[in-house]
């Protein structure tokens, strides 16, 4: 089967590690791509960061830092002083020694004139992932936040340095316009048997890969079903701070609400179907009358053995829907 991945960042790579882990206990023979968000990527001292992507890369690869939840484990911060030093790089955005040298390939082969998609292949081929990862597109793209009256600023300096403190009144896609879905892309959602929304950052994570141009097509026209993964467990996100960037857009911090954001498939929207937590069962009976099939499973990824079973559950829910 062709298992299709859409998401970015910490929570998505929980997900596909899961789902990677459940292809491995059932023989193997599946394959995994996922589609990427790239519009959380920025420049920082002249070199392309693109954090989602690095998050899944270092999981998957098991080179990532468990303690503090993303970058490189065993990592040093000796040339972020002095990039801070020199006043290249903002003070408050850390850049570790071994992540440096990733953004730095990263922005050689961009400079070389290769494609973002050439890049991940790149960087994915030092390591057997058993995924193949591709951006959502091929250009460039960067989140900005608004403010209501204040100037907007840069994603990361709101989500980084803010804490996502300040107020947004909502978020901006500089250059998604002109973007098309990457051909990596078009390519597995349209052979794909299954695709999966990762229980990701709806608005950030999610949100910009069904914002390229094109991309709500392919997924529409796609003859897989479509089921997605809640991130919020009893009204709360399980880490990060997508609460913030659900007010901001005035959806509710509620698996519930996010469905309903998404959109049933039959109504124009995305979803065939849903997984909710069990604590969350409330949400089934409403959401099954407005088109989508869902299910009430344990949502928590707390090992190997509890993201193995998520995955499951999602598989068999979008059996019944194939
Ligand atoms: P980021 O870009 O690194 O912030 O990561 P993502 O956008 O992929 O994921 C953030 C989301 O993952 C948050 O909304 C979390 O609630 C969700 N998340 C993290 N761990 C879990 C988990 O164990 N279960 C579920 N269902 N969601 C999780
Ligand atoms: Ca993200």
């Amino acid at each position: 089967m062709n298992l299709v991945v859409i998401g970015g960042g910490v929570g998505c790579a929980r997900f596909v590690m899961g789902l990677r882990e459940h292809v491995r206990r059932t023989g193997g023979r599946d394959r995994i791509d996922v589609v990427v968000n790239t519009a959380d990527d920025w420049w920082v001292s002249g070199l392309r960061i693109a954090p989602d992507h690095d998050s899944l890369l270092y999981a998957l690869a098991g080179v990532n830092d468990l303690t503090r939840g993303w970058g490189r484990a065993d990592e040093s911060e000796r040339v972020s002083g002095e990039l801070a030093a020199w006043g290249t790089a903002p003070a408050w955005f850390t850049l570790g020694d071994l992540d440096l040298g990733t953004h730095i390939a990263r922005t050689a082969w961009l400079r070389e004139g290769l494609s973002v998609s050439e890049v991940y292949r790149r960087l994915g081929a030092r390591w057997d992932l058993g995924v193949t990862l591709h951006p959502a597109t091929d250009a460039e793209v960067d989140t900005h936040v608004l403010l209501g009256d204040r100037e907007p600023i840069h994603f990361q300096e709101w989500w980084v340095r803010h804490r996502a403190q300040l107020p947004a009144t909502g978020f901006t896609q500089q250059g998604i316009e002109q973007a098309t879905p990457s051909p990596g892309a078009l390519d597995v959602i349209a052979a794909a048997d299954v695709i999966l929304v990762a229980p990701s950052n709806p608005v950030v994570s999610v949100g910009p890969v069904l914002a390229v141009p094109g991309m709500r097509q392919a997924l529409a026209a796609a003859s897989a079903p479509v089921v997605g993964v809640s991130g919020i467990i009893s009204g709360s996100v399980v880490r990060g701070m997508a609460d913030a960037c659900l007010a901001a857009i005035g959806v509710d911090t509620s698996a519930e609400a996010v469905a309903r954001h998404y959109g049933a498939r039959v109504a124009g929207g995305l979803l065939d179907g849903w997984l909710v937590d069990e604590s969350d069962a409330a949400a089934a009976a409403p959401l099954n009358a407005a088109g989508i099939s869902t299910r009430a499973v344990p949502l928590w990824m707390r090992d190997a053995g509890t993201s193995a079973r998520l995955a499951a559950d999602a598989l068999e829910l979008a059996d019944t829907l194939a």
